[in-house]
């Protein structure tokens, strides 16, 4: 029997691999997916849904997709490209409907195609579903294996196909939405928030320990028309208000009789990403209880307590290592000043640059300006380092625009350990972290200090319950069981050494 209540609001207290040059990439994990999913009949379902992705954009930038239900009839665009590049006023016109399923995405399993795009799309003896997954699932060999063994048609090589495929065959087997839907989830390892819309209703869920955030809002002129988004940003831009998140291992499903949960796995827990709260999610967004700038803001003062120098003047890497350097600011008492500025028209460039730009480096993304740093002692914040790449670039363009020292200080521990859970943090051998001390990565970069906030610091910041958090990319304490050939395929070192 599947525990059943309704809810109110009181219940609850970046680059891609069609380019794989090192130079144009970003030296930052990449996020999997952005998902959106609306039940709003009399609405313009597809446009408030594209309205969503666009605020869901940071989250992947390769593919973005819409499905919509008009009763059993599904209308579905999707194509390579930003959000605003795959759609246009005809094509969404094109999109009628009372539910709409959105995704942008990053690839994480399965390469950078079409026809990987989301939704997923399938038929069932119900109708048809379509399925926006945010995440990764560990076990894809076994589930794959077992797709095949009962003769599905594979269409893709993602993860969430297969998840939509699980559920269509617990569907054909004579199960209804929802039985089918957990029965397939108990096929599925891993990280996954998912939106499904069907021809009756959008369904949210999370795996058992809530990696990937999911949330819950409501469209602020009509209580009954319910939003499901990655972010909350994604609700603000269409003016829904903010209900709750969807918790671990809990699965909404919103028709015409309103929004009913159902706890469909016996014993969550809760690891939220600490890495969205770091990095990934926007920092407009809301994420336990508080915005995700606040948080940014107190790791720095924790990480200007833990590791204060002298200078005189804090710097942020725009932008996302600007709350961060703001706090740091406030607790040491050197001033903030913009060191760098950033081009915010460069998006994905799908053309090489030239030889002369390479050399010049990072500057078609980030300017410096010279009579900011000039003579200057620079302290320098930024929210994580990954390969250290563009750290020593970013380090020399600091000093040729004058800076008499360049001290870098980090808002998070290294990162020693890839993630299994839909972000793409690069082989192990690639982590500037896994490989090397923090006096050789300082040598590397060629800084005058360099200091990480310790794992403790980052976890007192969030003034949650520690355990409730994954930080395995820190630590390789991954909370949910990775299995040898997927954990090989990333952990190069150990494969050296195997
Ligand atoms: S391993 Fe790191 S990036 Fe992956 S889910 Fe855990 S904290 Fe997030």
């Amino acid at each position: 029997m599947i525990p059943k209540h309704s809810v109110t609001s009181d219940d609850y207290p970046r680059q891609n691999n069609l380019m794989n040059d090192q130079e144009t990439r970003t030296d930052k994990p990449e996020e999997a997916c952005g998902v959106f999913g609306i039940y709003a009949p009399g609405e313009d379902v597809a446009k408030l849904t594209y309205f969503g992705l666009y605020a869901l954009q940071h989250r992947g930038q390769e593919s973005a997709g819409i499905a919509t239900f008009e009763g059993e009839q599904v209308h579905l665009h999707k194509d390579m490209g930003l959000v605003s590049q795959v759609f246009n006023e005809t094509n969404l016109s094109e999109l009628p409907g009372s539910i709409a399923v959105g995704h942008t995405r990053y690839s994480t399993t399965g390469s950078s195609r079409k026809v990987n795009a989301q939704p997923a799309v399938v038929d069932t003896r119900l109708g048809k579903l379509a399925l926006a997954h945010n995440g990764n699932l560990v076990n894809v060999a076994q589930l794959r294996e077992d797709l095949l063994q009962k003769n599905c048609n594979l269409v893709t090589t993602t993860d969430s196909e297969m998840i939509a495929l699980a559920i269509a065959q617990e569907v054909n087997a004579g199960r209804d939405w929802l039985e089918g839907c957990i029965q397939a989830f108990g096929r599925c390892q891993g990280a996954f928030s998912l939106v499904i819309g069907t021809p009756t209703g959008v369904m949210g869920v999370r795996d058992p320990n809530g990696i990937r955030p999911l949330v819950i809002g409501t469209l602020e002129s009509e209580p009954m028309r319910y939003v499901l988004a990655s972010e909350t940003c994604a609700l603000d831009i269409i003016g829904a208000e903010f209900l709750r998140d969807v918790q671990p291992g809990e699965l909404v499903w919103i028709t015409e009789e309103g929004l009913a949960s159902y706890h469909w796995y016996q014993h969550p827990q809760r690891k939220l990403c600490i890495f969205e709260m770091i990095y990934f999610a926007r920092p407009d967004s809301i994420m336990r209880g508080e915005s995700l700038y606040s948080y940014r803001m107190r790791l720095g003062r924790h990480l200007a307590e833990e590791s204060p120098t002298e200078a005189d003047i804090v710097i942020g890497v725009p932008d996302s290592g600007v709350p961060a350097a703001i706090g740091f600011s406030q607790a040491s008492g050197i001033p903030y000043a913009e060191g760098l500025i950033k081009n915010r028209y460069v998006g994905r460039t799908f053309i090489q640059p030239t030889q002369s730009m390479r050399e010049s480096g990072i500057r078609m993304k980030l300017n410096p300006l010279k009579d900011v740093l000039y003579g200057k002692r620079v302290v320098i914040v930024d929210d994580s380092i990954v390969r250290g790449t563009t750290s020593r670039k970013l380090v020399k363009t600091l000093r040729e625009a004058g800076a008499i020292e360049v001290h870098m200080r980090i808002s998070s521990p290294p990162v020693t350990h890839p993630c299994f859970y839909g972000i793409d943090t690069d082989t192990q051998d690639q982590l500037i972290a896994a490989t090397k001390s923090v006096e050789e990565i300082t040598k590397q970069l060629e800084v005058d200090s360099l200091a990480y906030l310790s794992w403790q610091g980052m976890l007192a910041a969030t003034k949650e319950d520690p355990q409730s958090f994954c930080s395995a990319c820190f630590t390789g304490d991954y909370p949910i069981p990775v299995p040898e050939p997927m954990k090989r395929t990333k952990l190069m070192l150990e494969k050296v050494v195997v």
